[in-house]
């Protein structure tokens, strides 16, 4: 696969804000926030989309929720709640091809999250 932004982000060759990093994954504030509180959390491997996801894969993608856990504690906002959500491929607004886990938190937040107003 071509090499992502976000790659560039792990290998420092563009620079981010990061709050987080260990051997499995990064964490950094989004640069067009949607909350106050509002960062990526990616793997170093770069899977494409959530549909791209191996078996192997199972335990790296629950520790990008054990890392939102943590940096929830940590930043304080775990009791009033967060939002922590992966998009998938255009319909689900994806629009790095490398998966990153939201985590927003700040505010209380809309749902549904999208502003259409299609009956389902
Ligand atoms: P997606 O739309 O793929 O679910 O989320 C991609 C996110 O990456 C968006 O929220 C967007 O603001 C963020 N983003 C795009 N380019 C950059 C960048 O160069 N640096 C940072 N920190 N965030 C980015």
């Amino acid at each position: 696969m071509s090499e992502t932004l976000f790659t560039k982000i792990i290998n420092r060759e563009i620079p981010a804000d990061i709050v987080y990093e260990d051997e499995q994954c990064l964490a950094f504030k989004d640069i067009q926030p949607q909350a106050p509180t509002h960062l990526l959390i990616i793997p170093k491997k770069p899977i494409v989309t959530i549909n791209d996801m191996e078996a192997s894969d199972k335990e790296l993608i629950g520790h990008l929720f054990w890392v939102a856990k943590q940096m929830a504690s940590e930043m304080g906002f775990a009791s009033d709640g967060y939002r922590a959500v992966m998009n998938c491929n255009e319909h689900g607004g994806q629009s790095v091809y490398h998966i990153h886990l939201h985590l927003l938190a700040g505010k209380p937040l809309g749902w549904p999250p999208y502003t259409d107003t299609l009956k389902v």
